[in-house]
């Protein structure tokens, strides 16, 4: 539907200042709240702005979105990591296969001597190995991962939607979550998209089970 002039500029300053009452709106425009009813009218109706009792207007897109803007934003990615599954950076690409059968896992992350992250491998990685005629027992993870420093790590703390968007950006499945010790990255946890996932139900069922 088009909106008149009138009625962008209630919308307008009911966005910046809600709840406010007729009167208010009234007053900002320099109109009468007779000459502004059919126009709150039509924008109530339609579903612009929702009208409390003895409160006043509020723009609905506004409440709806940032409300649910603002709930996202508190899950924080502690709240939703799994444990971490790590191969170290000698064990053979054949390893690395068993390992993410019997984890059940898509991705695994690599450690160097010292426990730090070095590398993430992935389903993909291995295929590509596992394509050519090499023998997966004599080739190392450390040849076939993707190395640190392009790793896309994330911590504890970070909002999980941030997470999820580099898990867009990037294109990948999985994030180490990562807490730095005597500089280098200790992996404590992973974010995949079956987390992302975990995050969605919970918050149109209230539950993750
Ligand atoms: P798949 O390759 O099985 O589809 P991904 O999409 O996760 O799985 O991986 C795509 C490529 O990105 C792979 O080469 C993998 O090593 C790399 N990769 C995966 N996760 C990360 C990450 N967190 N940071 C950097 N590179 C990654």
């Amino acid at each position: 539907m088009e909106l008149n002039d009138r009625q962008t500029k209630i919308i307008e300053i009911v966005k910046q200042s809600a709840p406010i009452t007729s009167e208010q709106i009234a007053e900002k425009l320099d109109l009468t709240r007779a000459t502004l009813r059919p126009d709150l009218a039509i924008l109530t109706m339609s579903g612009f702005l929702e009208a409390r009792p003895r409160v006043g207007y509020f723009y609905t897109g506004q409440t709806l979105q940032s409300l649910f803007a603002e709930q996202i934003e508190k899950f924080k990615v502690r709240e939703f990591l799994s444990s971490p599954v790590v191969v170290s950076e000698s064990a053979s690409a054949y390893d690395a296969v068993c390992e993410m059968f019997r984890e059940d896992v898509g991705s695994l992350f690599v450690v160097n001597r010292q426990g730090f992250l070095a590398g993430v491998l992935s389903r993909k990685d291995l295929l590509r190995a596992a394509i050519g005629t090499q023998n997966m027992n004599q080739v190392p993870v450390s040849m076939i991962m993707s190395r640190m420093p392009n790793i896309t790590s994330c911590h504890a703390e970070d909002p999980i939607i941030a997470v999820a968007e580099l898990i867009i950006e990037k294109q990948v499945d999985a994030v180490p979550v990562v807490r730095e010790r005597n500089g280098g990255l200790e992996v404590i946890g992973r974010i995949t998209k079956t987390n992302i996932t975990k995050v969605f139900v919970q918050l149109a069922r209230g539950t993750t089970n």
